[in-house]
């Protein structure tokens, strides 16, 4: 086949693009993301050839080679790994399937050069890094059990090259033809194999495959020098040894070698036990959530060993869904070494460590929120609705719940911070008998809503919820400290001192002496509304919207029509502010005339606008609008 030209999909070119005007600072890092790559290829076909032993042929080392050669600038990293076929140097080098990807684009191009770059480092661009330093790449590769090769070489600009090419081995070599400053002019010298030994001890000694290189070795006076091969990286696995042996900063290279990590982790969980069953996790929380950790095609799962020899990547067994955040490894004697996904997933061991394992992970995290509160909140702002999910899904399960239910963290009214159930119930007035919460899509709007203004009088604090999940996952735990949550926004709603109860007793005696009125500006609004009342809650605004007591809650009813549910619909109740003018107004138009437009006009409004204070919009926003104008003009 003759040389076939073809173009990057459109993201990647942009992608590309903010690799070559790098805003990488670490112009290191492309060694790591390479040699990680052909370290995964020899995992492949390692895992392979288990069931298949003819795919390996007399070849049966795996290794990466490393050649940087001065006389052409460039470096070459060849793996003897599973390579590619041409249809997957396509879809793997020339496209990126990550979803979120357009997400990050966008957000990288609103960023400044900082932030861009602390952004970059949650996506990761791997093999595309080769960038960095090169301003051509050349990849050779050939699948092993095929006995074709293709080459792909671009400039990064916006197309690459394909060609058949003869390779007499299997696997795949990586050409850097290295732009001129990583050459030894000024700061780095990629060309010199010293220096490429001590890029590989700092970000890849862990690798679990030999990285060789050529080393020249003086002979004799007038001897010619003699090249001999030596493995560069230890291959020790960290997690085997003491963690008193350990430094963070030897944690933090192995999670960004072993896990494609381009930033520190928050924290390292590296647990050890003897138990039923004897396993080692080394487990890590990430600075920053992935972009796509809440999509379906994020890969959720820990690395497998049996006793430190590599089994799988991304085992999803061990924990559950909801700490899919959590990243790391988990080695265990106990575990069969050639297991297959399907075996695992009944594996007895398997569910015991994961358990245990989930167990030691909750502890660890009560620990942080203990002893390292604002760590725990840097957590809690990345992954928190992990954990509110977590508490979702273990709605039969009160012992799941209980575990999870003190590491769960609400903005209040208080000021803008974080706290803990029970840092608020411990701050309840005696006369308090509920958790009081409120639900809006962020704090300002529901210090707007009308009921709060009461609650601020009296110097109550509620508790904000403002992601969607929130409401469920409050709805599930039901209460805390034998207190129930209630909503703000409820109809049953009431505050338990003696000052709310008199007011209270006087509004339901004005509302005795109003029934007539009321019922009529429930048919004026037209069914939309289950009941008009008066109400004792507000004090300035003149209504507000409530649900009923066992009916979902507006914003509920939001996210399930957005999800195409429209079978959960709330329970709407009107309340009106039997202190407030426009209350008088209402009374008089419908002394003069219930059936005249102006009355009606004024109960659709008032409606409209208590739907607009919930951030729903009215029906018919026209009709409001004509309506508003109407009154300010009269
Ligand atoms: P990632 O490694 O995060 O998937 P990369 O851009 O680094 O992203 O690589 C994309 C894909 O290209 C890899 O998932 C792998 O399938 C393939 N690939 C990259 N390098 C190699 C290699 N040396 N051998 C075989 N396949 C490779």
């Amino acid at each position: 086949m003759p040389v076939e030209k073809l173009e990057f999909q459109a993201e990647t070119k942009r992608l590309l693009d903010l690799v070559i005007n790098s805003i990488y600072t670490n112009k290191e890092i492309f060694l790591r993301e390479l040699i990680s790559n052909a370290s995964d290829a020899l995992d492949k076909l390692r895992i392979e050839s288990l069931t298949n032993k003819e795919l390996l042929g007399d070849n049966e080392d795996f290794e990466i080679f490393i050649v940087p050669d001065e006389k052409t600038k460039t470096i070459t990293i060849s793996d003897n790994g599973i390579g590619m076929t041409r249809e997957e140097v396509i879809n793997n080098i020339g496209t990126i399937a990550k979803s979120g990807t357009k997400d990050f684009l966008e957000k990288i191009r609103e960023s400044s050069n900082a932030a861009a770059q602390e952004l970059i480092g949650q996506f990761g661009v791997g093999f595309y890094s080769a960038f960095i330093v090169a301003d051509k790449v050349e990849l050779i590769t050939r699948k092993t059990g095929t006995d074709s090769a293709v080459k792909w070489t671009s400039d990064g600009a916006g197309e690459y090259e394909l060609e058949d090419f003869n390779k007499d081995s299997r696997g795949t070599t990586i050409i850097l033809h290295l732009k001129k400053e990583f050459t030894g002019d000024d700061e780095y010298n990629f060309t010199d194999v010293y220096e490429i030994e001590r890029l590989i001890k700092k970000y890849s000694d862990f690798v679990r495959y030999p990285i060789k290189m050529n080393f020249e070795v003086k002979g004799k006076e007038g001897d010619e020098p003699k090249i001999e091969i030596r493995t560069v990286n230890s291959m020790k696995p960290l997690w085997t040894r003491s963690k008193s042996e350990i430094t963070r900063e030897e944690y933090d290279e192995f999670f960004k070698q072993q896990l494609h990590e381009w930033e520190s982790p928050l924290e390292i969980f590296h647990i050890k036990a003897e138990g039923t069953f004897e396993y080692t996790a080394l487990v890590c929380i990430p600075k920053h959530a992935a972009q796509n950790l809440y999509y379906s095609d994020y890969e959720a799962g820990l690395q497998l060993y049996s006793r430190h020899v590599f089994i799988m990547d991304k085992c999803k067994d061990f924990l559950p869904d909801w700490l899919r955040f959590m990243k790391g490894l988990v080695d265990s004697p106990d575990l069969p070494l050639n297991i297959s996904r399907e075996v695992l997933q009944q594996s007895r061991e398997v569910k015991v460590i994961g358990k245990a394992l989930e167990k030691s992970i909750l502890k660890q995290l009560g620990k942080l929120l203990k002893d390292e509160r604002e760590k725990y909140e840097e957590f809690w702002t990345q992954f928190g609705k992990s954990l509110k999910i977590g508490v979702y899904n273990s709605m039969f399960d009160v012992k799941a719940k209980d575990s999870l239910k003190d590491l769960l963290l609400f903005q209040t009214s208080k000021d803008g911070k974080f706290y803990t159930l029970a840092e608020y119930v411990e701050r309840m007035p005696d006369f308090q008998k509920k958790i009081y919460v409120a639900v809006g899509k962020d704090a300002a709007a529901i210090e707007r809503l009308p009921q709060m203004e009461l609650l601020r009088d009296r110097g109550l604090e509620v508790i904000y919820l403002t992601d969607p999940v929130d409401e469920f996952t409050i709805d599930v735990l039901h209460e805390y400290a034998e207190k129930e949550f209630q909503s703000i926004t409820r109809e049953n709603f009431e505050l338990d001192d003696a000052e709310s109860q008199k007011t209270k007793a006087e509004v339901e005696e004005i509302a005795k002496t109003r029934e007539d009125l009321l019922k009529d500006v429930k048919e004026a609004i037209g069914g939309a509304v289950h009941e008009v009342r008066l109400t004792s809650r507000l004090k300035s605004s003149a209504v507000c919207l409530v649900t009923g007591e066992n009916s979902p809650s507006l914003s509920m009813e939001k996210t399930f029509a957005a999800m195409n549910n429209p079978m959960f619909k709330a329970v709407q109740i009107l309340e009106l502010n039997p202190n407030h003018a426009v209350f008088n107004k209402l009374e008089s138009l419908h002394a003069q005339d219930k059936n005249s437009q102006a009355f009606k006009n004024l109960c659709t409004t008032l409606y409209d606008l208590a739907l607009l204070i919930e951030g729903v919009m009215p029906n018919n926003p026209a009709d409001l609008a004509n309506k508003v104008t109407d009154l300010l003009t009269k």
